[in-house]
């Protein structure tokens, strides 16, 4: 996967998830050690530009190209030229010019990674473009979900909320769809994107049926920041026909695990109770982000250094 971007979940094959997930598992190890570093990207420039706020997925990044030993360096908006009104493909001509191994690029517009991918020479890595994609959440979520319950193939998995704004939904329907699980929607028909079900997903209105019989939950943030208009009547009302307590999942398998990408809004689209109860893996979610940041970064990184191209040069023209 040397020099390629991961901008969706459409970029990557079954075969190529499988082995980002092996390697992750082995990442897990060395985030048990007690000297928490190896030297795989020794030598190696890391950028987070990250245009958009962030806690988890930044921070996750920032400590998995450390534990590989990379040089790290963090970008945000607020404190940039951005500021000063420089434009982003300026911004990104200039992180180019600085020979990066690789970028990671947070934006609230869909599609920005891409646009920088195409102008920068090293990949490119998308940690989540506006309402559309987010494939890092969606690989730590696979990591999470294939370690509580062995396998990801023939398991139900109901992803609730606001799928219409939903980086994180979109991401995962392509990932869990691909590796053979049942994915169902649950939204109120204002938050259903149209024509979701060519996606392969079964499209429900009533929470209660599309979490009988799951073996996961995973619940969704209203995207506040994304929502033009009225699209539920109440947070009251959203958080009583769409909030998950403990009373509503009996419905589900007696061992389905509870899910949620962060921020949380507690008592809005999760009970106290489910967000910190035995059935939640949300902090094993948070966790695994940083083993599998590191496998995607070891797997990714890579611009030849010089001196590798060097002595590329020394095969060819032997
Ligand atoms: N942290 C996730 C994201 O950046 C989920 C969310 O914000 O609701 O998309």
């Amino acid at each position: 996967m040397i020099g390629r971007d991961l901008l969706s979940m459409e970029d990557l094959s079954r075969e190529d998830i499988e082995k980002i997930l092996d390697t992750a598992a082995h990442m897990q190890e060395i985030g048990q050690r007690a000297v928490k570093k190896v030297p795989s990207l020794r030598g190696r420039t890391i950028v987070n530009l990250f245009f958009e706020s962030s806690t988890r997925t930044r921070m996750s990044f920032e400590i998995a190209g450390k534990r590989l030993s990379a040089d790290v360096i963090n970008f945000s908006a607020s404190s940039s030229s951005l500021s000063k009104s420089e434009s982003i493909m300026d911004t990104a001509r200039t992180v180019d010019a600085m020979d990066p191994d690789l970028v990671v690029v947070r934006h609230k517009v869909a599609g920005v990674p891409k646009i920088i991918a195409d102008a920068l020479s090293a990949p490119v890595i998308n940690a989540g473009d506006g309402a559309h994609e987010h494939p890092t959440q969606a690989l730590l979520d696979m990591l999470t979900v294939k370690q509580a319950k062995g396998r990801i193939a023939g398991l139900t998995v109901t992803i609730v909320g606001d799928v219409l704004h939903s980086r994180v939904a979109r991401s995962n329907i392509y990932g869990f769809i691909k590796m053979g699980a049942e994915v169902r929607i649950a939204a109120p028909p204002t938050m259903l994107p149209p024509g979701i079900e060519a996606l392969g997903v079964k499209a429900y209105t009533s929470l209660r049926q599309a979490i009988e019989g799951a073996d996961v939950v995973m619940m969704l943030r209203i995207q506040m920041e994304r929502l033009q208009g009225a699209l539920f009547p109440s947070v009251r009302e959203y958080s009583e026909t769409f909030g998950l307590s403990r009373t509503k999942l009996r419905v589900a398998k007696p061992d389905c695990i509870v899910m949620h990408p962060g921020p949380i809004n507690r008592g809005v689209e999760l009970s106290h109770e489910l967000a910190d109860g035995g059935e939640s893996v949300i902090l094993e979610q948070v966790r695994n982000g940083v083993a599998l940041r590191m496998a995607l970064l070891y797997l990714f990184t890579g611009r030849p250094s010089k001196d590798e191209e060097v002595a590329a040069l020394g095969e060819e023209t032997k």
